[in-house]
């Protein structure tokens, strides 16, 4: 009676074990203490292997370590749009964003179905939600490398960055869409062209601009001229 009373109470423990790992956020770390996932266990396994791609990708040319990093998977993702007032009207949605300053990235979750953001015009599915992924923790591994001077780089420098590394790292059909977009884009003739203004004008084309210019040389060099403030830079922030 109390053996059968005690495969009863551990039969209904494993049964609530197993009902909560399918319904509640599982955190986990991708096997480093640095990181931590708030997501199913599917948008765990994928994150970790976004991250594993990423350091993988710069760690041929250097030897980057884990970021401190917390990626939060949700059904929707908001930025606030610059120089707003505290606003709901002022909030923008997007697919992801990653701040510098709590080492967080915010991303659509698998089960966020369609988005109003539609990045290059593409559909949005598993291979683009997990290129997108890709891109914010692309930006948290040069805060990595940047340390203190990240916040000094200009804004469409970062992003020059993040695309470049993002869309070289696409699987070949989704990078092949995403050029496909723009086929005349030869990159940029002059790295002041880099600048707030030209990204905000069309970031999809900034993009791709910004990949011809990343892969026409030598791309770690570049990496490395970038992040060293060794190009000529415009900050259109700091303009009057
Ligand atoms: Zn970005």
């Amino acid at each position: 009676m109390v053996a059968t009373c005690r495969c009863a109470l551990r039969l209904l423990l494993v049964s609530w074990a197993i009902l909560c790992a399918s319904s509640l956020p599982v955190l986990a770390d991708c096997g480093r203490t640095s990181v931590r996932i708030v997501g199913t266990l599917e948008e765990q396994v994928s994150a970790c292997q976004a991250l594993d791609e990423v350091l993988g990708y710069f760690r041929a040319n250097d030897s980057t370590s884990a970021p401190e990093l917390t990626v939060n998977f949700q059904p929707a993702v908001f930025v606030r749009a610059g120089g707003s007032a505290i606003s709901t009207n002022a909030l923008l949605p997007v697919c992801g964003s990653y701040r510098a300053t709590t080492h967080e990235i915010q991303i659509l979750g698998s089960a966020a179905g369609h988005t109003t953001r539609r990045p290059w015009g593409l559909d949005w599915g598993a291979a683009m939600a997990f290129s997108v992924l890709e891109h914010e923790i692309i930006h948290a591994v040069i805060a990595q490398i940047m340390g203190d001077q990240y916040e000094k780089l200009p804004h469409a420098w970062h992003e020059a960055l993040a695309y470049a590394v993002q869309i070289d790292l696409m699987p070949n059909q989704l990078r092949e869409d995403v050029l496909a977009r723009y086929p005349a884009e030869e990159g940029f003739s002059n790295t002041l062209q880099i600048n707030e203004l030209v990204y905000g004008l069309d970031p999809d084309r900034f993009s791709v601009a910004a990949y011809r210019t990343y892969t026409r040389g030598d791309k770690a060099e570049f990496l490395r001229t970038a992040m060293g403030f060794e190009f000529e830079m415009l900050d259109m922030s700091l303009l009057p």
